[in-house]
């Protein structure tokens, strides 16, 4: 199970719920090159590798996909997504675009693609801003990048309006139970 949307758009609220509600749902922790923000968690939500590890984890097709987002590397390691899918164990991963449309090359229907919309522009942007996690630069930068991502918003099996929270957490558990 893929989910992404624009930065700030609701998937790490969602996914949070979704496991709250369904424990046995696995989360894929992604590896990655940025620096780790308050709150972030080694190997909780995500590995932080430097970029010679990363580069070289790529050598060596150790990541299921990966994508240079927001100029640091992001990527799934393969080795978990398998163990799950052997164990026919459902797993839900927090990828962009990019890494979405890859899952889906490999995986096929055996991979649900989910993009989540914020419900407008304005509502976006406070999000984005009220999160409180990112430098002015980086959510300028963010904002001009999720709007390149919203063009790829039709390439995905399912949409969901992230307006009201409860409504998209239902419409969430409908699409993948
Ligand atoms: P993403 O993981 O997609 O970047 P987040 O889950 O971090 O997005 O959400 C961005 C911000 O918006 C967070 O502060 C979150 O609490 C808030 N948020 C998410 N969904 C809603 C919603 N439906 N209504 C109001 N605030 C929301
Ligand atoms: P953040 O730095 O805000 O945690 O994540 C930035 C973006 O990277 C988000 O769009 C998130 O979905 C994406 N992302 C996180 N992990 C991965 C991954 O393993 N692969 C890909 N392709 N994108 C990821």
């Amino acid at each position: 199970m893929v989910l992404s949307s624009v930065a700030g758009g609701g998937k790490s609220t969602l996914i949070q719920m979704i496991r709250a509600k369904h424990p046995d749902l696995a989360f894929s922790v992604s590896c990655t090159t940025r620096a780790p923000r308050p709150g972030d968690k080694e190997g909780v939500t995500y590995f932080f590798l430097s970029k010679e590890e990363f580069e070289s984890g790529i050598d060596k097709g150790e990541f299921l996909e990966w994508a240079k987002v927001h100029d640091n590397y992001y990527g799934t390691p393969a080795i978990f997504v398998n163990q799950c899918m052997s164990a026919g164990r459902s797993v839900i991963m927090d990828l962009d675009v990019q890494g979405a449309a890859q899952v889906k090359q490999k995986l096929g229907k055996e991979a649900i693609t989910i993009f989540i919309l914020p419900p407008n522009e304005e509502e976006w942007e406070k999000r984005l801003r009220g999160r409180g996690t990112d430098s002015e630069e980086s959510i300028l930068k963010r904002i001009k990048n999720g709007k390149e991502e919203l063009a790829h918003k039709d390439e995905f099996d399912h949409l969901i309006v992230n307006d009201k929270l409860d409504h998209a957490l239902s419409r969430l558990e409908e699409i993948l139970f």
